[in-house]
């Protein structure tokens, strides 16, 4: 009894760390492996199809549920967000009209650069506003 065990352990340590070594150093079985792997994804896929679609049909259910029994909370709480949203629009709209026709600057009536809009002289060609 005991020396069968003494054959057979290391009999099959061997053959685990030679298949590890083979897995290691051959991409062609790695990917035989990978491959096995990827079918019995599609078995299991198969094998539960049924489970799958009835799970699916019921989350669609519930999530219509809840949205049947709140679609009057649900409708206010879009309406203020939309509110909300187009104040913030609203006032970022305004802020960009401002940032675009206030200014700080003017051009030069005689050769044209820009200069300040309280400058009484020309910074370039010197010549009086
Ligand atoms: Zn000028």
């Amino acid at each position: 009894m005991f020396n069968a065990m003494f054959v057979i352990v290391p009999i099959f340590i061997g053959i685990v760390f030679i298949f590890m070594i083979a897995m290691i150093a051959s991409p062609k079985l790695r990917g035989k492996m990978m491959s096995n792997q990827f079918k019995s994804i599609r078995y299991m896929m198969e094998e539960s199809q049924d489970d799958l679609a009835k799970l699916s049909g019921t989350a669609v259910g519930i999530k219509k549920q809840i949205l049947d029994e709140n679609e009057d909370a649900l409708t206010d709480i879009a309406n203020k967000e939309a509110k909300i949203k187009s104040v913030g629009i609203k006032s970022a709209a305004k802020a960009i009209k401002e940032g675009l026709t206030e200014t700080d600057s003017i051009y030069c009536k005689h050769c044209g650069s820009v200069i300040d809009n309280d400058s009484k002289f020309c910074k370039r060609c010197g010549k009086e506003q």
